[in-house]
């Protein structure tokens, strides 16, 4: 007699937590293409196959090209409508992949000038992210980024944005984009003015470059959490420092493949990283351009790693641990998640 196969849960019932999704990225394709076509953008076929772009982010062309594509998407979000819409969408996307709390990531810098400064824009995501979280159910928190491409001058005042509005949705400070080029330590004031105002500190890091950068993250920056880590995998001494110190990673396994950080789902090193007990916190990043959501990771932790329910679940409750939601909401998932499991 044949032995049933034993039916995997389904990864979008696992309750969750969404700790690694920018603003632009986190966008419907279809919702792109409308918007384009409402502000008269022209977009390259890149973005309007409905395939994801093929992009090789590891040399500096491809990774060029990756923002290229990021800038002509975001340049299609104009008015708070656009926002509100955005924001609104990202957390139904969220809350159909079994999320229970977000934190999407945003440099309000590159809206401010068609939303009237960096003040009303600020106020119109965190409007939005109210509005969301209360239509959908869905916990939200705000990630203000810094971009490392820009002077460091820059990323203080943005620091000082985001304690402004700790107190109103914004949980943390980040620090994104090509982490090759300057150092993490140029922006060591505006992680201090971030985590004195009692933000998380949650820079990018050991994605685009080795395990010498998720260093300069702990050491300049005293990531919290850090966006990637996973090439931290390159450095056992380094997983110990981030186990024992408890810093979650922030992987997004489609996306390291998108850019070719790794070549397939099977190198990203999520077995690496889980048995040296480095949190991790998995997330989609950019769905936009990378094709895949949340419950997407999940999906390839199980395919790709042989993860089993029971280490999806672990998964699922580190992710858990390191958001930065009320106590209760954390509560709710956890029992959530034993709930899935049992
Ligand atoms: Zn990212």
């Amino acid at each position: 007699m044949a032995r049933e196969a034993p039916t995997a849960r389904d990864v979008r019932l696992l309750p969750k937590a969404h700790l690694h999704l920018h603003f632009t990225g986190s966008m419907r394709p279809g919702t792109l293409l409308e918007l384009a076509d409402q502000h008269g953008v022209h977009l390259p076929e890149a973005l309007t196959s409905g395939q994801p772009p093929s992009l090789r982010a590891t040399d500096e062309r491809g990774w060029f090209r990756f923002q290229r594509l990021y800038d002509i998407a975001r340049s299609c979000l104009r008015t708070p409508e656009d926002i509100r819409r955005l924001v609104r969408e990202a957390a139904e996307e969220d809350v159909a992949d079994g999320s229970g709390w977000l934190e999407i990531q945003v440099d309000p810098t590159s809206y401010a000038p068609r939303l009237g400064g960096l003040i009303p824009t600020m106020e119109i995501i965190l409007d939005g992210v109210r509005s969301a979280s209360h239509d959908t159910g869905l916990g939200m928190g705000v990630v203000i980024a810094a971009n490392r491409m820009k002077h460091p001058l820059d990323a203080r005042t943005l620091a000082r944005l985001a304690v402004r509005y700790a107190d109103q949705g914004v949980v943390g400070f980040g620090l994104s984009n090509d982490e090759r080029r300057g150092l993490a330590r140029d922006f060591d004031r505006a992680f201090a003015i971030a985590r004195e105002g009692g933000l998380l500190a949650a820079p990018h890091g050991g994605e685009l470059a080795g395990p010498s950068s998720v260093r300069d993250c702990l050491d300049d920056l005293h990531a919290q959490r850090v966006g990637h880590g996973v090439r931290a995998a390159e450095d056992p001494r380094l997983l110990r420092r981030l186990a024992d110190a408890g810093v979650t990673c922030e992987v997004c396994p489609a996306s390291n493949v998108a850019l070719g950080v790794y070549d397939k789902p099977e190198d990203v090193p999520l077995r690496t990283l889980y048995d040296a007990g480095v949190p991790m916190a998995l997330g989609a990043d950019d769905p936009l351009l990378f094709g895949s959501r949340l419950a997407a990771q999940y999906d390839i932790a199980r395919a790709a790693h042989a993860f089993t329910d029971a280490e999806l679940a672990d998964l699922a409750r580190q992710s858990v641990h390191a958001a930065r939601a009320p106590q209760d909401v954390k509560d709710g998932m956890l029992t959530g998640i034993d709930g899935w499991l049992a």
